[in-house]
């Protein structure tokens, strides 16, 4: 008789600025069950949760895997075991991880997974979830973890892509990563369009390879598996690697970016869409950060888009009464500023004509009239001729109804690139077969 079980395997938060990263966890994790005759029946997933929550600074993504096992209670032991090693609780991880044996996922699961996508989840609703859902849990620090390691089982993709993501070997960790970026643009000319923000063209940067102390060399994502495969056989790195693992993610999906704020869940930290008109006239404040404010439905809300994102000159070109739809993060009230929606994109739904007030145009002379005095009119002073008041004219816009979006190189794990725009992956079947983990052997 067959009694393997389906396992449901969640963790977050295990890494922090300093050091680990928690799918190099999930490869560790991945190799130790490959050892012990699991079977996977889907990718690990790699999810982004709300990227506007303050205290995660790397991205906030939790990883997920899903196997068949006979042996549940042995694997979770060696698990936990895992996570308390290889996360970086020193340096102010919370790590969380959370096992749900079932062959399927309630919608409730989903429902929480949701809501962190955009919202701040306190770790107490995830322990309170936990014991609702007799989900097994195990966390260290604050248990801050186990909001994004529940998010990570419940997630259900719509759309999604893939990063094939590589490990260094251990004593190369923190030492600086050496790749050739002729190698990382031709990789990107050669699998366009199924592969996104490898390469910044306008600033000749790779994007592909982290800067921190981690154990990622680079990740490389995109739609396809074999398009990865390809990928890295075009990319020249100057030091052996030691595997690389891909992950099924919602990267590049603007998934955090599905809801439309209202005044109730206009909260801080939140993340989300809102519709309006410009109410005031937008300002370049020190920094070339561009402020102004839009109003929705009477509601005033402040925007701010920062200078890197390549687009504050677009917010700079918007007047009142504009109609846009903008999305990004709340930021919090500071004493300096009211609470904020950090933008991360305008679409110009319409625009305004912009009207001005001018002093007539002589129509013989083709000369500017001047003022008499207050009250008493325009007069050329070539020729004489007055007027007794200004005259509209409209200057032309300089930005386009259009959707707007950051440099490639501001981007988010979230962000939708422009390869990206209208386009929905439903089509990565995982395949046993195909080199999805693999650890390189006598390099
Ligand atoms: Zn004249």
């Amino acid at each position: 008789m067959d009694t393997a079980c389906t396992l449901h395997i969640g963790f977050d938060d295990t890494d922090s600025p300093k050091g680990m990263c928690t799918t190099f966890l999930a490869y560790k994790i991945v190799d130790y069950l490959k050892k012990q005759d699991s079977e996977f029946l889907d990718f690990p997933k790699l999810i982004r949760f709300n990227p506007n929550i303050p205290w995660k600074t790397r991205g906030n993504g939790a990883v997920s895997l899903k196997i068949k096992t006979k042996n549940p209670s042995k694997i979770k032991n060696k698990i936990k075991n895992f996570v308390s090693k290889y996360s970086d609780t020193e340096n102010g991880a919370n790590p969380g991880l959370v096992f749900y044996e079932h062959k399927t996922i309630p919608s409730n699961f989903t429902e929480f997974s949701e809501l962190a996508l955009w919202q701040l989840i306190n770790r107490n609703q995830a322990k309170k979830f936990a014991l609702e859902n007799n989900l097994e849990i195990f966390y260290k620090g604050n248990g801050q973890g186990l909001v994004g390691a529940i998010g990570a089982i419940g997630y259900r993709f719509n759309d999604h892509t893939l990063e094939l993501l590589s490990y260094r070997k251990s004593s190369k960790f923190g030492k600086e990563r050496k790749i050739s970026a002729k190698s990382v643009q031709t990789m990107q000319q050669k699998t366009f369009p199924y592969t996104f923000n490898s390469f910044d063209n306008k600033k000749s940067k790779v994007l592909i390879t982290p800067h921190g102390p981690d154990p990622v060399f680079y990740g490389v994502r995109g739609e396809k598996v074999d398009s990865l495969l390809n990928a890295i056989k075009i990319l020249e790195t100057k030091e052996k690697l030691a595997g690389h693992m891909i992950f099924k993610s919602n990267q590049g999906t603007n998934d955090h970016l599905k809801n439309t704020l209202t005044k109730t869940t206009l909260k801080p930290y939140a993340s989300g869409i809102v519709t309006g008109l410009v109410s005031s006239d937008p300002k370049m404040e020190k920094g070339g950060h561009v402020f102004f404010s839009i109003n929705c439905n009477g509601d005033e809300i402040q925007c701010a888009i920062y200078k890197q994102t390549g687009i504050s000159s677009i917010a700079l070109g918007l007047i009142k009464g504009d109609k846009i739809c903008v999305g990004g993060g709340i930021r919090k009230a500071s004493k300096t500023h009211p609470r904020i929606l950090n933008l991360e994109f305008i679409d110009i739904v319409d625009l305004k004509k912009n009207m001005v007030k001018s002093n007539q145009i002589c129509k013989t002379c083709n000369k500017s009239m001047k003022s008499k005095g207050q009250n008493q009119g325009y007069q050329c002073v070539k020729c004489g001729k007055t007027s007794k008041s200004k005259t509209n004219l409209e200057i032309p816009r300089k930005i386009q109804k259009q959707l707007y979006i950051p440099n490639v190189s501001a981007h988010r794990h979230l962000s939708r690139p422009l390869t990206r725009l209208g386009k929905i992956n439903r089509k990565s079947k995982f395949d046993e077969s195909v080199s999805w983990f693999s650890v390189y052997e006598n390099r």
